[in-house]
């Protein structure tokens, strides 16, 4: 509560009262302490891989250009910390781009096939998982339909896939599923993956929360990937879940709002 006192005089300047004006101010802080987080986190992020790359270009520049085996490995890690800041750019705008879009009422939903979104991220999910060996299974009712943003939908699972092979050793299987309630689509993402612990699950959808630090930045996310995944979702009225057992895997749920019935009826044949 933020109180603010004023003293109340006459036109003669004789004290008459005294005004307070209390303020919930609750809030506010709450939103101002995210932003401030928020800023610091990116700063981090951001400064990280900046360090090494002017520590390299700094170490080059007086004189190990000259050894040219030395030299392209130093240009070889500065290229991957380049890549990681783009990454982490594209991902901050992707974010902010949804956040302002939905705030604004202008994430453009229509009628779809959530059908062809599934096919068309288990066709790039089996090409991404190929360099680890992994099978993906894929099910779901020939015709499901929801109010979609195609694009971000398949953006949104796209992340959840991807989070699937970076977290699962080789040789595992992810299963990418879909079911029809009476009022909504069931969209699931399942692995055998590393799995997270309790004490994370509720966390895991933040901006740049990672279970562990260390391992999750080697294995190269930038973060930003669940928390994108939750805005899309909200997007589309819709909500996310997550089950998870450490060492067994985890499974991830988008739940759509579907009046199956009504929008089968509004398809375009
Ligand atoms: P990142 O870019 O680090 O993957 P995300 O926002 O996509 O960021 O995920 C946040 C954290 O949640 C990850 O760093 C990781 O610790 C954990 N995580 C996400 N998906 C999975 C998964 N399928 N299996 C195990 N851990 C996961």
């Amino acid at each position: 509560l933020q109180a603010r006192g004023s003293t109340l005089r006459d036109t003669r300047g004789n004290v008459l009262g005294a005004l307070i004006v209390l303020n919930d101010v609750t809030r506010l802080k709450t939103l101002e302490n995210i932003r401030r987080d928020f800023v610091a986190n990116v700063s981090h992020e951001l400064k990280t891989p900046i360090t090494s790359i002017k520590g390299f270009l700094e170490t080059l520049r007086e004189g190990a250009w000259e050894d040219r085996e030395n030299a392209e490995r130093f240009m070889d890690i500065m290229l991957k910390h380049t890549n990681r800041l783009d990454a982490i750019i594209d991902d901050l705008l992707s974010l902010s781009r949804i956040e302002r879009d939905t705030e604004r009422g202008e994430v453009l939903l229509d009628i779809g096939s959530v059908r062809d979104v599934l096919e068309l991220v288990v066709k790039e999910a089996k090409e991404k998982a190929k360099d680890k060996d992994m099978t993906i299974d894929f099910r779901a009712p020939d015709e499901l339909v929801a109010r979609i943003n195609p694009s971000l939908l398949e953006q949104a699972l796209m992340n959840l896939v991807e989070n699937s092979i970076k977290y699962s050793d080789s040789g595992k299987t992810i299963s990418i599923s879909a079911d029809r309630g009476p009022k909504e689509i069931i969209i699931r993402v399942k692995d055998q993956g590393y799995g997270i612990s309790q004490e994370h699950l509720s966390r895991i959808f933040e901006r740049f929360y990672r279970v562990d630090k260390a391992r999750d930045r080697k294995i190269g996310g930038t973060g930003l990937g669940l928390a994108i995944v939750k805005h899309i979702v909200h997007a589309h009225g819709g909500r996310v879940g997550v089950e998870s057992s450490p060492g067994k895997g985890s499974t991830f749920s988008i739940f759509l709002p579907a009046d199956s019935k009504d929008l089968h009826e509004m398809l375009p044949r």
